[in-house]
């Protein structure tokens, strides 16, 4: 038998926060984002679920390229452009629209020979201060962009870095509006944060939304706000068993460096879940854990394939037991990835991106 673990990809979960990214923003196309192999999902995976997007947004021109050996004929954006000029010819192959950030991708693209203009997503810098043009400059790039017989479409993006939190969008949006101010094109500016908070304004809503992780079930700007606050279904689960099962007596310590001592008599379970199956190793005691649906708390160090658990609330818990990490369990309830990544110390994001090539991935409805 192999190890008992197992992670499971939700199709419908998939398809129904597409829809709710659809009504968090009336009127506006989707892009569905892909990058990181779709946080970790798989491409090829998830794509069945996401195919009801308008686009695919990512930044790896191999994984582009697995998009459109999908068969996906529309739109699909390369989110930090082109890394060399060579890189043009793909774009103008597969037809992949590309952002463009900064002057050296003009100039490749002023020297690129072909057929079909490119349709570029110019990129303002408008606080977050990682890639796009400085305020100041970015009418002068989109007059370079313009002058090119290698451009068509001219579209406008930028990137919140607080979409999620309490500095909000409002300065970052500010300068986004003066400097796209009468530039003609369609408008990006919206993450999954900025979808969900802020896209009832049709102005910040804009042509296209790019909602990232709220596609994948994960709550934005948790614990501000919850996945089910936002109606969103986890994408991903990841489930293994308990494989012992033991009473500790008071005094007794569990794992590595004995970090958790039982005060009292309590049963513990081991289960086939790691820091090599990208569990998060900094997981601290207490972070909770489904074990046959019931929520229980994590006990003592993370280690390489196995962590324990408590099953003192779980008493009917034995060998076999489902234990449920993060996602949904058998009996529909719900671990909220969100919640675990918090107990870490880090984000959903993290924790999808980090699940480990051993650990076998199905699809499911
Ligand atoms: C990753 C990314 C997104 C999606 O962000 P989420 O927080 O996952 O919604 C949107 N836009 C750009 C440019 C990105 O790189």
């Amino acid at each position: 038998m192999p190890r008992p673990i197992k992670a499971t990809i939700h199709t419908a979960a998939l398809r129904h926060n597409l829809e709710r990214m659809r009504d968090a923003a009336p009127g506006a196309r989707v892009w569905a984002i892909v990058k990181a192999d779709a946080y970790g999902h798989g491409i090829e995976r998830a794509f069945e679920g996401l195919r009801g997007a308008d686009g695919f947004a990512l930044l790896d021109l191999a994984e582009a390229q697995r998009v459109r050996d999908l068969d996906w004929r529309g739109p699909i954006l390369l989110l930090e452009g082109v890394f060399e000029p060579r890189d043009l010819e793909l774009c103008s192959r597969l037809n992949l629209w590309h952002a463009v950030h900064c002057d050296e991708q003009i100039d490749w693209l002023a020297t690129h020979k072909t057929h079909q203009p490119h349709r570029v997503f110019l990129k303002l810098n408008s606080g977050m201060n990682r890639l796009g043009f400085a305020p100041e400059r970015f009418r002068a790039a989109y007059a370079r962009l313009q002058a090119l017989p290698q451009v068509d479409e001219i579209s406008l993006m930028t990137h919140f870095s607080d979409a999620d939190g309490d500095k909000g969008i409002a300065v970052q949006w500010a300068v986004f509006q003066r400097a796209a101010d009468g530039l003609p094109g369609e408008r990006s500016v919206c993450n999954s944060a900025a979808t969900l908070r802020h896209a009832q304004d049709a102005a910040v809503r804009g042509d296209w939304v790019r909602p990232g992780i709220a596609a994948y079930g994960s709550s934005p700007d948790f614990p501000a706000h919850d996945a089910a606050h936002w109606g969103l279904r986890p994408t991903m689960t990841l489930a293994a068993k308990v494989i012992a099962v033991s009473d500790l007596p008071a005094g007794a310590s569990v794992g590595y460096g004995s970090t958790f001592t039982a005060e009292a008599p309590m049963r513990i379970g081991v289960v086939a879940c790691g820091y090599a199956d990208g569990y998060p190793r900094h997981a601290p005691t207490g972070t909770p854990v489904l074990v046959d649906g019931v929520r229980t708390r994590l006990l003592g160090r993370v280690s390489m394939d196995m962590i324990v658990v408590d099953l003192t609330t779980v008493p009917q818990a034995a060998l076999g037991s489902e234990v449920t990490l993060w996602g949904t369990s058998a009996n529909g309830a719900v671990l909220p990835i969100e919640d675990v990544a918090h107990a870490a110390g880090t984000v959903g994001y993290e924790l999808m991106c980090a699940l480990a090539r051993r650990v076998p991935v199905s699809v499911a409805d």
